[in-house]
């Protein structure tokens, strides 16, 4: 995905402040201060909420909703005005110590849901933070601005912004903040917007008006382009235009190789709103369903009742292709944007994330098993378990799945006993030991990014490691043969899940390994589907059987080139 268009600055309120004091006779007055920036960010909240379009995800407009309670929650101000009132701090330098004191105490908790709503903290501060220095007007005059084919620049953009920036027609985002997986890259993502984060200092070096160029593909932002440089990106949003119209005249063409192998192609789902882009992609059903997104910006999780409703109305949108939802997997970098100091966990991507929370946390596991059972009964459904490491957390999963089964019969409410429950083999130890988990389990589904994370030792969203990210690894390859190969040896199917799935680049040699489920984001169905199309798989799997006594001496350009070469 590539934007071209003039970089529009959006200021935001910045949490490092200066020590400051006022004089005694200006207590009163400093308290107003700080009681007249909380209600005009309460007022400009409530603006926001009443701008969002209706087809805005419910979990952004609650998100709002929960940073408005903090606002109005007597425990965020009165601290502050303390402070004001014994310490003569001035109203910037005590939100700051009271936000200090906040983030210590929710960072102390155990409980990993809790200790992330630290984010909402410093959000909800920051906007108290721009009154106070009168940076907001700025921000709100650009959110109502003409921002159409703009390119925002910003420190940080939270989800609810970034949905009113792209109704406003923002062609693209670039901030200094986060990295792929933080929510608002997970939206920017699902609304089709090319997004460059992580770009340290982008709104001192960036100038408001100039013309820039986002190539979210490359992760490449480049400012005060030439005239041929221009040119060259602007042929290349023609052509990436006119290749997605040629695309579409293979919506309705099976996804099935030259040698008539049928493959399936699924979709990942991270919003309920993806659903018709799946559709509209041709997904045969729904491989991925990524349901952290329902526990992000809110300051409760969500009951059974409400993941019941959104599941349904997901599964009712998708007219009869099966649906696959993925339980909880909070925890590591789901949750945290910036990095945060080591807390308990000193290495969240190895600590109490996915399974393992929920099988420490029942209460937070037991209202997402609940509604998925429910929503069995009503159409074709899978449960996906994500992060197992071993069997015995799946023996765990079965016994709280019975004891659930048991008490809806009791309840007299329908579901499916049969519903298949499979497993995300995304650790190094479930793949190497993946007939045991294909002998337990429905179906496997092979989650890329942490296997290369776990296998490679490199943190999937650390920049300084990110060259060494490498799908073709041999060691990888390896363990990836070896999941399909044990659920093919049990009967059992395999899907891959993870962003290799959707990489045309990398679909020869997966068809090759004998994958034949692929789950990717909506976009990359059809570039796989043409890819699938045109290759015959016997050939490709015979060279895979013959180089792979040789994985680790040949290059992965040679590898790729053998299997290019094959018609
Ligand atoms: C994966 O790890 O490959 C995967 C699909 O899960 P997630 O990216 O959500 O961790
Ligand atoms: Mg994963």
């Amino acid at each position: 995905m590539v934007a071209v268009g003039p970089a529009y600055l959006l200021q935001q309120g910045c949490l490092s402040v200066e020590p400051g004091y006022v004089p005694a006779d200006r207590v009163g007055l400093e308290i107003d201060r700080l009681e007249s920036a909380f209600s005009a960010a309460r007022q400009s909240l409530q603006n926001l909420r009443q701008q969002i379009p209706d087809s805005t995800p419910q979990d952004v407009a609650e998100f709002l909703q929960a940073h408005l309670l903090m606002l109005e929650d007597r425990g965020l101000i009165d601290p502050t005005r303390e402070l004001i009132r014994t310490e003569h701090f001035s109203a910037e330098w005590a939100l700051q110590q009271h936000r200090d004191a906040l983030v210590q105490a929710f960072e102390s908790m155990e409980d990993p849901y809790l200790r992330s709503r630290r984010e909402d903290v410093d959000h909800v501060v920051g906007q108290v933070m721009s009154f106070l220095r009168q940076e907001e007007n700025a921000r709100e005059k650009a959110l109502e601005g003409d921002i159409s084919g703009c390119v925002i620049v910003a420190h940080d953009i939270p989800p609810a912004e970034a949905i009113l920036l792209h109704h406003r027609g923002a062609a693209a985002f670039v901030t200094e903040l986060g990295g792929p997986l933080s929510h608002t890259a997970i939206l920017a993502r699902s609304l089709n917007i090319p997004m460059v984060m992580g770009v340290h200092n982008a709104t001192h070096y960036l100038h408001p008006g100039e013309i820039l160029v986002v190539d979210g593909g490359t992760g490449t932002v480049l400012a005060d382009a030439d005239a041929s440089i221009l040119h060259h990106y602007r042929k290349q949003r023609a052509f990436l235009r006119e290749r997605r119209i040629q695309l579409q005249g293979l919506l309705k063409k099976p996804a099935e190789s030259r040698d008539g192998i049928p493959i399936r192609l699924l979709a990942n789902l991270e919003l309920p709103e993806d659903v018709q882009s799946a559709r509209a992609n041709g997904a045969v059903g729904i491989g991925l369903y990524r349901t952290e997104f329902l526990y992000m910006n809110r300051s409760q999780p969500p009951d059974e009742e409400e993941h019941f409703q959104i599941y349904r109305e997901i599964l009712q949108g998708l007219g009869g292709i099966p649906l696959t939802i993925r339980t909880l997997d909070l925890g590591a970098d789901k949750l945290i944007r910036e990095a945060e100091p080591c807390g308990s966990a000193c290495n969240p991507a190895l600590g109490l994330r996915a399974i393992r929370l929920c099988l420490r946390e029942p209460e937070l596991f037991r209202p997402q098993l609940r509604a998925i059972l429910r929503l069995s009964a009503l159409g074709p459904v899978r449960l996906l378990l994500p992060m197992l490491t071993s069997v015995q957390e799946i023996e765990a999963v079965f016994a709280l799945l019975t004891q659930i089964r048991r008490e809806l019969a009791q309840e007299g409410i329908p579901f499916d006993p049969t519903l298949p429950v499979g497993g995300m083999i995304e650790v190094p130890a479930a793949a190497i030991c993946a007939t045991a988990f294909a002998a337990r389990l429905d179906f496997l589904s092979i989650g890329t990014n942490d296997l290369i994370q776990y296998s490679l030792a490199i943190d999937r969203v650390d920049d300084a490691v990110s060259y060494l990210y490498d799908p073709l690894h041999p060691a990888v390859l390896r363990l990836i043969r070896r999941v399909i190969e044990a659920g093919r040896q049990l009967g059992k199917p395999v899907a891959m899940c993870g962003e290799m799935a959707g990489d045309p680049r990398y679909t020869r040699l997966l068809l090759g390994l004998g994958l034949r489920e692929f789950s990717m984001q909506p976009g990359s169905l059809l570039e796989v589907k043409e890819v699938v199309r045109a290759v015959r798989i016997e050939p490709l799997s015979r060279e895979i059987d013959r180089l792979y006594p040789h994985l680790d001496r040949i290059s992965a350009e040679t590898l790729m080139d053998h299997l290019n070469r094959l018609h």
